[in-house]
């Protein structure tokens, strides 16, 4: 056993985990970051990053290698997925590097762990412990102690001074947080797979994002690596009188996934359709961001705020509270129970903000008649400046967040209007 005050461990080598490791170390601490897989994955699915989280991960030298591998799509296009009626544009593209000064890129995960993983290797003072499950820990007067079993059934014991969760939805840490939120079932499972672009139907945008409404359900497109796959995810209810289990289901059968597109576009029922490598994640979510932090315990990403993947944030905010978390860490001198008060502080409004956005973006996209065609109307009729403000205080995010003026509505058509809008308060 080895003790050094400036020594942090991280529990999973996630998004947030290998991007808290290089902000860590690059503010002085020797970190030493666990996971429990044994190898890096080699399949997954695609993940967007919205530039609020491109400027971090750019902060870090890494845009040229997500330049490589990423894709820029033009836009947003939202349309019905009954009839195929377009009902709004959010331009992304050029779009959003003169406003944001940062792209909108789409990626393969595979790409992005794998750009982060070789950077945590090139750091000195990363330590990777691949195929290490954090088991436990304790407090004592010197920090913390440690407790990982690794996949030889052996156990290990580290004292550090701080331990960062990003453990994801499942954390094993979070139970020493009190007051913490622990993510429950949806209702909702997100049918994922990656096709190859040049197989899928020419009527599907090969240069944008396509989101597609209709009751209950929605379905997302959009290119990643280089533009030579179609990332494509099918939000489903889940019919069954029991809860799924945790973790990806790839038995399930193939009504499951297109049984609620049959009235869709018939372009669309046969993208949910195509042969592919098609895997179900049910979705487990909190709907408000509870505690982050107990002494020198910190958590980020998933493991502190599983959100819906409505407004495809929770992978920007687990990089946001990467660099936030190193920034507070880094004037704390020793203190580091303190930074992570500070930090929980500083990113509880925002985060709560966030997953308010994506749990109204849900009942937004998920809209029955009658309020569907009010919901429609009011998207026909917003300006693209609108919509671009409306994105700001998200997309536009600097270390320090703004306020923005909150919003006024009237009866059913307001009310609608308010949810459209309620991301502004
Ligand atoms: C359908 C869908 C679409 C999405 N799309 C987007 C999007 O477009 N943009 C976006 O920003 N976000 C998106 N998200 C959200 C995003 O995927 C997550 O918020 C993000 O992956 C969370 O990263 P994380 O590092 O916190 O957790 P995870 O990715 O879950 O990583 C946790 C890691 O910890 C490891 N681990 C777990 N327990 C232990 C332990 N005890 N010891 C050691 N290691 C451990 C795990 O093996 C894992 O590697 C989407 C989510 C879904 C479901």
């Amino acid at each position: 056993m080895k003790r050094d005050r400036r020594i942090i461990a991280i529990a999973g080598a996630g998004i947030a985990g290998m991007t808290a490791a290089l902000f860590l170390e690059r503010a002085g601490f020797r970190v030493l970051l666990f996971e429990k897989s044994p190898k890096p994955a080699t399949t997954g699915t695609g993940i967007q990053i919205s530039p609020n989280a491109y400027k971090v991960l750019a902060e870090l030298g890494l845009s040229r290698s997500l330049n490589t591998v990423g894709f820029v799509p033009n836009s947003i296009d939202i349309g019905c997925g009954l009839t195929g009626a377009p009902l709004i544009r959010f331009d992304l593209g050029e779009t959003c590097l003169q406003r944001y000064g940062a792209p909108y890129t789409t990626i393969h995960r595979v790409d992005l762990a794998h750009i982060l993983q070789t950077a945590c290797e090139d750091r000195e003072d990363i330590d990777i412990h691949r195929g290490s499950q954090v088991a436990d820990l304790a407090a004592h007067a010197n920090g913390l102690t440690l407790l990982c079993e690794s996949q030889h059934q052996t156990t290990e014991e580290y004292v550090v001074s701080a331990v960062i969760g990003a453990d994801g939805a499942w954390s094993t840490l979070r139970k020493y947080v009190h007051d913490s939120e622990t993510p429950q079932f949806t209702g909702q499972i997100a049918w994922r797979a990656l096709i190859d672009i040049e197989s899928t139907n020419p009527a599907l945008s090969r240069t944008s994002t396509g989101l597609w409404l209709g009751p209950n359900t929605h379905l997302v497109h959009y290119p990643v690596r280089a533009g030579n796959l179609l990332n494509v995810v099918a939000i489903t209810p889940w019919t069954k009188d029991y809860a799924p289990r945790r973790g990806w289901l790839t038995q399930s059968a193939l009504d499951d996934r297109t049984s609620v597109f049959e009235d869709w576009l018939p372009h669309l029922h046969e993208l949910v359709g195509t042969r592919a490598d098609w895997g179900g994640w049910p979705i487990f979510a909190s709907t408000k961001a509870g505690k982050f932090a107990n002494g020198p315990l910190c958590l980020i990403g998933d493991a502190a705020h599983a959100m819906v993947p409505y407004a495809a944030q929770g992978g920007a905010c687990a990089i946001e509270d990467a660099y936030v978390l190193a920034s507070q860490c880094n004037g704390s001198g020793d203190d580091l129970a303190a930074a992570f008060d500070q930090f929980e502080k500083s990113r509880r409004p925002r985060v709560q903000k966030i997953m308010r956005l994506s749990d109204n973006n849900r009942r937004i996209y998920h809209m029955k008649p009658p309020y569907r065609q009010f919901r429609d109307m009011i998207m026909n009729l917003s300006p693209q400046t609108g919509i671009q403000k409306r994105m700001d205080w998200m997309y536009g995010w600097e270390p320090v967040p703004q306020q923005v003026a909150s919003p006024s509505g009237t009866p059913l058509v307001n009310r609608i209007s308010r949810l459209w809008r309620s991301s502004d308060t």
